[in-house]
């Protein structure tokens, strides 16, 4: 048990965070992640991250009753916009068949039902409300289906290896016919069927195959996930680690695909270039940044993330440098 840790009160947007060392001390080191005020408390994540974060405010209300005997009463489950993320809101039909109706096409616009109070788990007793026409709807409309969709369709995919083979498809299909149809484009459901996209592409496959247009889609679902974890989990922690790099190699692929052959690009286009890779060199130091800052083996040296961050950085650096090699001939 880790006493000074257990001191620290949970929250599910927390402003500390945490890592454990490796074998055999298993120490832990707690940092800021985020500049906090002096007076404010010290707050912590008690679940791995990656894990808990991918839930919507219903969803880690149980697992945190589950755990601790009582419902989370932090700042993100209080709000029942978490934070302006919308992670749990779901699409109002009659405001989306209006906006429809007068050609919105964009279901950031359309309105959404938020919980009125979101502690409430009782499905029956819960009352969610329209953000745009405050017509009232009973949670026990919708959130069956929101479990029913999560253990069938995406759960089931993620968990059964089986399913690996149809798992993207099947994802790819569910956000398709759920995105601003039943759920908005923030919701976790949609983060979870995306994560088994990422899983396959990114993961198990080379993104360097991926086509121009399906990296750019898979560049901007990532962007949209960056953003939201901006919100959430503000800071250096391990889910961010996880998604920047990907982040960073996106950008280096399509940045490769674009300008194929470097000196056949206009002074324009390498400008343009430079400042993709000035983005990724930052996702990279932020990287470094957070493992350099991990607990060292018993020895002294390092975990292999600590270095592969050092050599992805390394690699933007001599990037950049042959890119302003070439700007400088190109414009001398
Ligand atoms: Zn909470
Ligand atoms: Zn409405």
């Amino acid at each position: 048990m880790y006493k000074t840790a257990s001191e620290f009160q949970h929250a599910c947007s927390p402003n500390c965070q945490w890592n454990i060392g490796n074998y055999p001390d298993f120490k832990m080191r707690i940092r800021a992640a985020i500049k906090i005020e002096a007076g404010t408390p010290l707050t912590l994540n008690r679940f791995a991250y990656e894990e808990f974060g991918k839930f919507g405010t219903l969803k880690r209300q149980e697992i945190h009753l589950e755990t601790f005997g009582s419902p989370c009463k932090c700042a993100l489950c209080l709000d029942p916009t978490e934070f302006g993320t919308f992670q749990s809101a779901i699409v109002c039909s009659p405001c989306r068949k209006e906006a429809r109706r007068k050609g919105i096409k964009d279901p950031l616009l359309f309105g959404y039902l938020i919980p009125e109070n979101p502690l409430e788990m009782d499905v029956n007793q819960s009352v969610w409300k329209c953000t745009k026409c405050h017509r009232t709807s009973s949670a026990s409309n919708f959130i069956p289906k929101v479990n029913e969709f999560y253990v069938d369709r995406l759960e089931d995919i993620f968990i059964n290896f089986i399913q690996i083979q149809r798992g993207p498809n099947v994802a790819i299909n569910f956000i398709r016919e759920n995105r601003g149809s039943f759920v908005h484009p923030n919701h976790w459901l949609l983060k979870r069927a995306f994560k088994i996209i990422r899983r396959d592409r990114f993961i198990t496959g080379d993104p360097g195959s991926l086509s121009y247009s399906e990296l750019e889609k898979m560049y901007k679902m990532h962007l949209a996930l960056k953003g939201i974890l901006d919100v959430t989990a503000p800071g250096l922690n391990l889910e961010r680690i996880y998604l920047l790099p990907s982040i960073g190699e996106m950008i280096f692929k399509l940045y490769l695909k674009c300008f194929n052959c470097l000196a056949g690009s206009s002074l324009a286009e390498m400008i343009e270039a430079r400042e993709w890779i000035l983005e990724c060199r930052k996702l990279y130091e932020d990287c470094d940044l957070y493992w350099k800052g991990t607990l060292p083996l018993r020895d002294g040296s390092r975990a292999s993330s600590v270095r592969g961050s050092a050599e992805e950085l390394a690699g933007c650096k001599r990037a950049l440098a042959q890119l302003d090699d070439h700007i400088l001939h190109a414009s001398a």
